[in-house]
Parts: structure tokens; C-alpha cells; sequence
């Protein structure tokens, strides 16, 4: 029985909230973007909400639940996908929001609190010395950078920078552990693969460094086509132009664009598949010289619109802004996260799109996979049953193309189906009572769990529907 009265008491001074209702609120993420979490999930709630103001307190609040014996589960924005930033078990959930300072800014890097907002940054970065982030989610103005470190992959950028995890996309983690008398750890190098995409489960990052690169007033532009695969070709000739310079090149199937980006809809056929880019000002001439030898149409370019108000920047039509415009209309649609093998990626993604038709539109998003250039996807999917995605999947898989399953609250479900013994071993150094975000590495709760069984993994604490 967790005391939290107790806890409460010894965390006197500190800004806690106990009130349900927002309690509840700051449990949650995104996790109803899938409907087998949204079964799985939607009673999930802690018990208080702590909001540190500065590492000291980090500290204090993990050597009081250590002493309590209660689980913590840290949070930025809360704008995760698969319930990751959700509390299993209950308990703290430690909301970093308020740790948002932007601290040094210097010649390609910037140093900051764990709760900055990733837009925050930038506009401190570029105001600064015309800087700016390699990469970000398209949750660019609401998520944190510890968020984004903790549980995000990559994002606009990764078309030139690669994914968050490649080595020099992150330069150095400050981290706490959850432990009597709490360590202040410093990473770098390799060691920041220790923490990142952990879930928080092994370790409170309490610093953030990352690496800075030129800033530009990218032009958002929209490329019409009447056929996908020629989208998707056009996606990749554009990818692999070294001189135009690009952050973002998404194609996207019909009748998505039509159906589900209201906004931008009068721009739109709904027969007509899209490319979604953000070009640098000077290589624009360049860019509607490569799609003149294409079979597209532009059919937007912010640069020469009259009016922009009322539509949302173009990366907020991509990633998985998609699958929440779509959702939005149709509460029906889920979504998948795949890859493609390279460099055949475009014959993988023609496999699956006449395997699937319509019941999984697809969404692809053009990222470097070292040094080259390869596609992920994040395809809808027109949900009808559990047992029909997990079919859906399957097939992916027996064809060749991977799966990260946003289906799954676990680390590992959600991506390589293995255990990642660095980030395990971490744990046991870092948080021997197994109190960080409890029921999301199963190599810790289930060493013997085997991924090929085909199950999902049920965590034994997850709590009780009332
Ligand atoms: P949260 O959701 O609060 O937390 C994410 C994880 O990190 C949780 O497990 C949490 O426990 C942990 N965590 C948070 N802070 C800390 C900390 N200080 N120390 C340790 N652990 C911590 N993701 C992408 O990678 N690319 C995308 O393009 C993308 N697009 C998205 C679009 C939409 C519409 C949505 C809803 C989600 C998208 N995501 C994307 C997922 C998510 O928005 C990003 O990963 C985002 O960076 C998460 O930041 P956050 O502050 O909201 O993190």
C-alpha cells in the first residue's frame, strides 16, 4: 500500500497537485491513437503530480519515493504516443515542464532543462546566432526536449541528420537516479544510448545538450500527383539531390490530403496523392527545376500565397500528424510504423500498397539511414478488429518490411521485439527497486519473456479497471 500521505508530507514546499481531475489529465498521452491501448489504458491514473523547479528538487522527490517505496513515472508534454509517459502502477508522476530554461547557447550547441518546448529552443537559438535543432518531432510546439530524448525517434531533419539515436545527434545527458541518496550522472558519446528512448525507465534527465545547425525560413511547398508511386518516386529524387537542400519530404496517398487536411483542402483533388517539403529559401529555383522533370504539380508554396491564416504549417501535416488529422475526421483510423529494407524501399512500399488498397492508405517519411537514404512509413490503417491489425502486421513482416508497433506500451514491443541489455543493465545500476515508469522494459519485469510467442506482454501491475 503506497503511503502518499506520508509522501506528501515530506515533500513540503514543492509544487504538487493532487486534484483528480488534473491528476488524471497529466497521466495521460496520446495512447488513444490506438484502440487496443485505448481498452488497455483509459483507467490509468497517478496518484499526485510533482512539479520540480530545479535538479536539487529532482532529487528530493526521487530519494522521498525511494523511501516510500512509490513508483515514478516523469513526463514533459505528455504528447507520446504509446503510453509511455503513462503511470502503470500509479504513484508520482514527475512533471518536468517547469524545468524549461534555456541555458547556454554557443557555436553548434545548446544546453537546456529537460522540460524546454523543442519551438522554445529554436527561437531562443536563432535569435541568439541563427541557429538552430538538427531535428524535430512535429510536435515541435508543445513537446520537451527531455521528452523528445526519452521517447521520440526523429522527425523533420532526419532527411539530412539521420535518426535522434545517431551518434552525434544527442552530445550530452545530465541523469538522476532513483536510489537512497540519488547520483548525478554526465553522458556523452556512446553512454547517451543508455537513456535515450528509455521511457525514463532508468534514469531522470535533468540537462539536455544538443547539437545546433544553421537556421533558415524554410518554405513549406506541396507537390500534387495522380499517382503515389510517381509521389513516392518524386520523394526520392528529391532525396537524393545533394545540392537542394531539404528538412522535410513526405509523400502521402490519396484521399488522405483531400479527405483528412481540411485546412488545406481547396488545394487539393481528391484523387491527388502529395509530397509534403520544406525547402531552403536559396535552393527553391532548384527544387521547381527537379519537379519540372517530374510528373508532379505544384499546387503550394507558402512563399507565394497571399494569405496564410488559418493553415497550420505543412510539418503539422506530417509525421504522425497524419494519423491525428485523420482520426479527427474518422474516428476509426489507427495507424503502423514501418520501414522498408533499402535501397528495393520503393518496391516494398508497391508490395504492400497492393496488398492493402485503400484499408491502409499510405504515408511515407524520407529520413538518411546512415548516410543513405531510406523511407519509413506511418500508413493508416481503416481499423476493424484487434485480430485484423495483428494480421495487418503480419503480413508486413512476412514480406520483408519492420514493424515498431504502436499498439504495445513496451519498450520492446514497440520496437526491435529484443532486449536491449545496455539500457537493462543501466536499470539495475540505476534503479535497483524497479520505481522508474514500472511495466515498461519487460526485460526487467520478465526475463524470461519470450517476443516470438506472438502474445502481448501483460504487465502484472498494471492497475485495476475500477
Ligand atoms: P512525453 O510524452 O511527456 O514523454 C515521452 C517519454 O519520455 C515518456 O516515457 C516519459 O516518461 C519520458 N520522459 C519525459 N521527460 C523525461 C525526462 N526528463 N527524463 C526521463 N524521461 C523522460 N515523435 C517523434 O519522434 N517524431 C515525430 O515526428 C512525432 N510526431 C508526433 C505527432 C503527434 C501528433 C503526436 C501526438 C506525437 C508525435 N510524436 C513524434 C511523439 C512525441 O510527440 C514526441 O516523441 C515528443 O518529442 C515527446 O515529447 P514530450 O515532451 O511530449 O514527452
Amino acid at each position: 500500500m503506497m503511503d502518499i500521505s506520508a509522501l506528501k508530507r515530506d515533500l513540503d514546499g514543492l509544487k504538487i497537485d493532487d486534484h483528480l481531475a488534473i491528476v488524471q489529465q497529466k497521466s495521460r498521452d496520446f495512447y488513444w491513437y490506438s484502440p487496443v491501448l485505448k481498452q488497455q489504458l483509459d483507467h490509468v491514473t497517478g496518484d499526485l503530480i510533482v512539479a520540480p523547479k530545479t535538479e536539487d528538487e529532482v532529487i528530493r522527490v526521487l530519494a522521498a519515493c525511494h523511501r516510500h517505496g512509490i513508483p515514478v513515472t516523469p513526463r514533459g508534454s505528455g504528447t507520446g504516443n504509446y503510453g509511455q509517459a503513462m503511470p502503470l502502477s500509479g504513484g508520482v508522476v514527475l512533471n518536468l515542464a517547469e524545468m524549461n530554461a534555456v541555458r547556454t547557447i554557443a557555436p553548434g550547441r545548446v544546453v537546456t532543462g529537460p522540460g524546454a518546448v523543442l519551438a522554445d529552443i529554436d527561437r531562443a537559438t536563432r535569435a541568439h546566432s541563427g541557429q538552430e535543432l538538427r531535428m524535430s518531432p512535429s510536435t515541435y510546439n508543445t513537446a520537451s526536449i527531455g521528452g523528445f530524448v526519452a521517447g521520440g525517434s526523429g522527425g523533420i531533419g532526419s532527411i539530412r541528420w539521420g535518426g535522434l539515436r545517431d551518434l552525434g545527434n544527442v552530445i550530452r545527458l545530465r541523469t538522476v537516479t532513483m536510489e537512497a541518496e540519488p547520483r548525478i550522472m554526465d553522458l556523452s558519446g556512446e553512454e547517451v544510448l543508455k537513456v535515450m528512448h528509455a521511457y525514463g525507465t532508468n534514469g531522470i534527465i535533468t540537462e539536455v545538450e544538443m547539437p545546433l545547425t544553421a537556421s533558415y525560413d524554410w518554405i513549406d511547398v506541396i507537390v500534387g500527383f495522380d499517382e503515389f508511386m510517381d509521389a513516392a518516386g518524386f520523394g526520392n529524387d528529391l532525396a537524393i539531390q545533394d545540392g537542394i537542400l531539404v528538412k522535410l519530404i513526405t509523400p502521402i496517398a490519396a484521399p488522405i490530403p483531400y479527405d483528412y487536411f481540411k485546412r488545406h483542402q481547396k488545394y487539393f483533388r481528391r484523387e491527388q496523392s502529395i509530397v509534403v517539403c520544406m525547402i531552403a529559401p536559396h535552393a527553391m529555383d532548384a527544387f521547381v527545376a527537379l519537379t519540372a522533370r517530374s510528373k508532379g504539380e505544384i499546387v503550394f508554396r507558402a512563399d507565394k500565397e497571399a494569405d496564410l491564416r488559418g493553415l497550420p504549417p505543412a510539418y503539422e501535416l506530417t509525421w504522425n500528424h497524419t494519423t491525428l488529422r485523420a482520426i479527427r475526421v474518422d474516428p476509426d483510423i489507427t495507424y503502423l510504423q514501418t520501414r522498408y529494407p533499402s535501397p528495393d524501399h520503393l518496391a516494398y512500399v508497391k508490395a504492400m500498397i497492393d496488398r492493402f488498397g485503400d484499408e491502409v492508405p499510405v504515408h511515407l517519411e524520407f529520413i538518411r539511414f546512415d548516410g543513405a537514404i531510406g523511407v519509413a512509413g506511418l500508413p493508416l490503417v481503416r481499423f476493424t478488429t484487434a485480430e485484423r491489425l495483428d494480421e495487418i502486421i503480419r503480413i508486413h513482416e512476412d514480406n520483408g518490411c519492420w514493424v515498431f508497433n504502436p499498439h504495445r506500451y513496451t519498450l520492446e514491443e514497440g520496437g526491435m521485439k529484443q532486449t536491449d541489455e545496455v539500457q537493462l543493465a543501466f536499470k539495475r545500476e540505476t534503479d535497483p527497486q524497479g520505481l522508474l515508469n514500472p511495466g515498461k522494459m519487460i526485460a526487467w519485469e520478465n526475463p524470461e519473456y519470450d517476443y516470438r510467442s506472438g502474445k502481448s506482454f501483460l504487465f502484472k501491475g498494471l492497475q485495476k479497471a475500477e
